[in-house]
């Protein structure tokens, strides 16, 4: 039991103030244990999923150490950067962002985030100004070192946030490069939902005598998330989910699939079926994918798909439901997809669909989480693969249906394949951080307003037999 108090880490008042107005009464595990250690001077290792406050853990206590050097002045000289963020992805960058700028509030800190996928020269005025706080992606950072917009020789603080995402994505380069221009004597936080061993190295290379702190077992999920796991055909998957949609739960759905292009299908192909729904991937512009995440919290989208890298770093308070329409075949990747659910203690439902060919991945999932997922076999009549037909199929009738061969399936659906999944999950869209895209263009409304009324779809769910 955590009976901490904000009060009782010894932050200044103005940082106080941002945290009540925020209404957080009491720090998160992470932070009660993170806080500490960073005013102390520590380098940090942290184990933290995301969800669990990770970010005021790192936030808070950098604002309190750069409070001495808060200024009116509006000359670029008084607001060199200090405290350095990095980040794998552009949506995680806006998020950690926004975040700084709320629990600075009333500190007299500038903040900016820059990323790719937008005009650089849009960026630069803003760093020239000054700013005491840098959220970056690596590659963008870079763009902005070679034009000499930036000057990262008084950084006191360096983040490195979502470290095995990083890895994963590739930019240990990039890393490297960036932190040999940082001052030798600064203080290094890391953290990291996962401890693989690859995070270890990383944490040798870059941390002096990092404190270890883990929040959560390492690997584990989310304790407040419910998870389940529907058996069926691939070929079904899409008639299981628009049924999974028109529950009463599904008010704001997460959806995941291994591509792009899936992605893609997916939500056109139910936006036809009037569900109001989007995609977020790496095919988007920048624009379309703060419009696609923008319309999704406001309500307007209840759906939204995205790839593994597309959804990375997504914080939209108490996202009652995550569908993983493929599962991944990194199990790490699951534990960062259901967190996306029962945020900060509330709770969420976590639902994978999962056909025989996936199954194996279901398995390393289950032993990396160590506890075995409530299963249930979903059989799809027939009627229903036309997603034109409306009548739902007599419960019971289609109770037994054995699965049937893969070509039947190819022959009897008429609706757009979802594309084979892919070995990797790596997003190749990431590995574009050094095209800027001048012009980015507005979203593309759904085909269909929200307000439409959905079709009927039916699917029986038949309870696996023991
Ligand atoms: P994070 O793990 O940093 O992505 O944070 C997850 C969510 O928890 C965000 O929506 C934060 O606003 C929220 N949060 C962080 N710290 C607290 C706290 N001490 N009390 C209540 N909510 C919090």
């Amino acid at each position: 039991m955590n009976t901490i108090s904000f009060i009782d880490l010894k932050l200044a008042p103005e940082i106080l103030k941002a945290l009540t107005e925020s209404g957080y009464t009491t720090p998160t595990p992470v932070q009660a244990q993170a806080i500490p250690l960073v005013l102390e001077g520590c380098d940090l290792m942290a184990g933290a999923q995301t969800g669990t406050g990770k970010t005021a853990a790192f936030v808070l206590p950098m604002l309190q150490k750069l409070l001495p050097f808060a200024s009116t002045s509006t000359s670029p000289a008084r607001h060199p950067v200090r405290a350095l963020i990095l980040v794998p992805t552009r949506e995680l960058a806006i998020q950690v962002e926004e975040s700084v700028k709320t629990y600075a509030k009333h500190c007299k800190l500038r903040s900016l985030v820059v990323f790719g996928g937008v005009d650089i020269k849009t960026q630069t005025p803003h760093l020239k100004t000054g700013v005491e706080i840098l959220v970056a992606t690596p590659g963008r950072l870079l763009d902005h070192i070679e034009m000499k917009s930036v000057l990262l020789n008084q950084v006191q603080i360096l983040v490195l946030d979502e470290a095995d995402r990083m890895l994963d994505m590739g930019f240990m380069p990039d890393l490297k490069r960036i932190l040999a221009l940082l001052p030798k004597q600064r203080q290094n936080l890391m953290f990291s939902a996962t401890f693989s061993t690859e995070i270890k190295k990383l944490s040798a290379e870059f941390l002096t005598k990092p404190r270890l702190i883990e929040v959560a077992r390492s690997n584990a999920t989310a304790e407040n998330v419910t998870q389940k796991v529907y058996l069926v055909e691939q070929a079904d998957k899409h008639v299981l989910l628009a049924q999974l949609l028109r529950g009463s739960d599904a008010t704001q759905v997460l959806v995941f699939t291994k591509t792009k292009l899936t992605a893609g299908r997916l939500a056109k192909q139910l936006q036809k079926e009037g569900v109001a729904a989007d995609a977020i991937h790496g095919d988007k512009t920048q624009l379309e994918r703060m419009q696609a995440l923008d319309a999704f919290k406001q309500g307007t989208v209840t759906v939204l798909i995205g790839t593994d890298v597309a959804a990375r770093g997504l914080d939209i308070d108490q996202l009652p439901m995550v569908i993983n329409y493929e599962i991944p075949s990194a199990p790490e990747d699951y534990v960062h997809r259901i967190g996306r659910t029962g945020r900060a203690g509330a709770s969420g439902k976590a639902i994978s669909l999962v056909s025989p060919e996936e199954e194996r991945y279901l398995a390393e999932i289950e032993k990396l989480i160590k506890c075995e997922i409530e299963k249930e076999k979903a059989v799809v009549p027939h009627a229903a693969q036309n997603s034109t037909r409306t009548s739902r199929a007599p419960r019971g009738e289609h109770h037994e249906r054995t699965h049937a061969p893969r070509g039947e399936h190819a022959e009897r659906s008429h609706s757009p394949r979802p594309a084979a999944p892919k070995k990797s999950s790596h997003d190749p869209w990431f590995d574009k951080p050094y095209e800027p895209s001048a012009s980015a263009t507005p979203a593309k409304q759904p085909e269909q307003p929200a307000g439409k009324p959905k079709k009927e779809v039916a699917a029986l769910f038949v309870r696996r037999p023991s």
